[in-house]
């Protein structure tokens, strides 16, 4: 019976094992956030892809470093917002998170500091502002929130459009704030775009403040580190990968049926080898699109696009530190971090828990950002010295309890952001949402920034591939 059975079950091996040896038909460049959320939703919309990724790791920008002590940090994305796609992953896979934060922090204005160290928003801004100080900033944020709605319903409508022209810097300037209200909107829009204020355009910076807007957002951080995230968008995906693939060239025709046929190019052990499908979603961040031989090349009209872009920079940097620094760091016994300086040590992140009495080490991290991050040619060993002196001047004796000091740097873009003149909601924006003979982009350039971005791009390229296999 046992024989009969094996017999009987035979054919539907060689079957499906035939049906595996087929080639994909689609082929995703990255696995970073956008590449990882395509390569899942297309598996849901029943198709198969081949993700090619350059690093001996997935999730790209999104990066937890472990220590041997049992610590852990994070180089890449550090929150996830509520109202991000990617907390529906959060959600969706179960990932145990930690306490969540609220976007509004402690602020280091004109040289004085402003923990944030009260129970509620209100009784903080109650600390840090007078009364017309409040009222103006409440004001603008009314203002911004109706502006920030206009555009997710309508797009780019003549009266954002016309704010599109200036700077956020320009915008704000013209409402005539007290210079703490300005500061504080600078510090807190600074931060998250990772660059200068005046490099951006107002309508750009009125899509980053989301946060603050509507009642704020609340973050969270997966525990363990946010490369859990990953690991679960990466265990869902059941496709084939290909880690240690660098692609170099991607050619694609068009045939007489109205399908396209890709082939990828990438090395891997020093071999140049190919790969074979029908469609390609390319991930890779936007200053990598010109070291990939693109034929035929993207339109004029989406390299307008992506040489518009300019680089938001981000610089990590994680202290290890004795928990007895925590007497000095600590306010009343509660935790003031994150605090947003101007200057060389952009946000003090510091720790997102207090570690508990028996925990001898933690990490304490920087978020360096904007035109900060441009010493990256500065020896790191000078570097250490400029910041655990600034550190000092904030937090007199702090360097005597650092062990260790670690640097990431990402050069030349860790994130893109849209100076005066663009953002992407204009017209040459959008053309980067098109395909371009059976190639893709998705990323977190092509729809909005940051981990959101990646992951709308990365939805959006998964039903318009499924779309188009299905019409061809
Ligand atoms: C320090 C830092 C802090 C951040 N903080 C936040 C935050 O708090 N909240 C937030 O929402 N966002 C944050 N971001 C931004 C967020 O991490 C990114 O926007 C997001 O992770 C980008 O995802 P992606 O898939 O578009 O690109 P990536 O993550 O860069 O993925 C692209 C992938 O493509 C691979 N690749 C590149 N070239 C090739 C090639 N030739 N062949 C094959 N593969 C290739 C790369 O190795 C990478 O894995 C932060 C970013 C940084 C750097």
């Amino acid at each position: 019976m046992k024989k009969l059975l094996k017999l009987w079950v035979l054919p539907f091996f060689i079957a499906v094992s035939a049906r595996a040896a087929q080639p994909a038909p689609v082929i995703i460049v990255g696995g970073g956030l956008a590449g990882l959320t395509a390569a899942y939703e297309l598996q849901n919309l029943g198709v198969t892809a081949h993700l090619l990724e350059a690093n001996d790791r997935l999730g790209g920008r999104v990066a937890t470093m472990e220590y041997e002590n049992g610590l852990h940090g994070e180089y890449g994305m550090h929150e996830i917002w509520a109202k991000d796609p990617l907390y529906e992953y959060v959600q969706k896979f179960h990932i145990p998170t930690t306490k969540p934060g609220e976007p509004y922090s402690s602020v280091f204005i004109h040289g004085k500091y402003h923990p944030y160290i009260q129970d509620t928003a209100e009784e903080y801004f109650a600390a840090l502002f007078n009364a017309e100080q409040r009222a103006q900033y409440d004001r603008w944020l009314k203002g911004c929130e109706v502006l920030y709605d206009e555009s997710e319903a309508k797009g780019l409508t003549p009266k954002l459009a016309e704010l599109q022209k200036i700077s956020f810097a320009d915008w704000i300037k013209s409402f005539d704030f007290s210079p703490k209200v300005s500061e504080f909107i600078r510090l807190s829009l600074e931060c998250e775009i990772g660059a200068d204020w005046a490099n951006v355009s107002a309508v750009y910076g009125i899509q980053q403040y989301r946060v603050f807007l509507h009642g704020t957002e609340k973050c969270y951080h997966a525990q363990g580190g946010n490369k859990k995230v990953i690991e679960a968008l990466a265990d869902a995906f059941k496709g084939p990968r290909t880690l240690g693939a660098l692609v170099t060239r991607i050619v694609r025709t068009k045939k007489a049926d109205g399908t396209t046929e890709a082939v990828v190019y990438y090395q891997k052990d020093g071999v140049m080898r190919s790969m074979t499908a029908q469609k390609v979603i390319l991930t890779v961040p936007y200053h990598i699109l010109h070291s990939i031989q693109l034929e035929p090349p993207l339109t004029d009209t989406q390299w307008q696009a992506v040489d518009a872009i300019v680089p938001g920079m981000y610089q990590v940097v994680h202290f290890i530190i004795d928990t007895a620094a925590n007497k000095i760091l600590l306010i009343d016994g509660k935790n003031p971090f994150p605090a947003l300086t101007r200057g060389p040590l952009g946000v003090v992140y510091g720790f997102s828990d207090i570690p508990p009495a028996s925990q001898k080490e933690e990490i304490f991290s920087l978020l360096i950002h904007g035109d900060y991050t441009r010493t990256y040619l500065e020896s790191r060993d000078k570097m250490r010295v400029r910041l655990l002196d600034e550190m000092d001047k904030r937090w007199p004796g702090f360097s005597k309890y650092v062990h260790a000091t670690h640097f990431y740097g990402y050069h030349p873009a860790a994130t893109p952001a849209w100076p005066a003149g663009h953002s992407p909601l204009d017209a040459t924006h959008a053309s980067l949402r098109e395909a371009n003979v059976g190639l893709y982009l998705a990323g977190d350039y092509v729809s909005s920034s940051h981990a959101e971005g990646a992951v709308k791009s990365g939805r959006v390229a998964a039903e318009k591939v499924a779309a188009d296999l299905r019409a061809h």
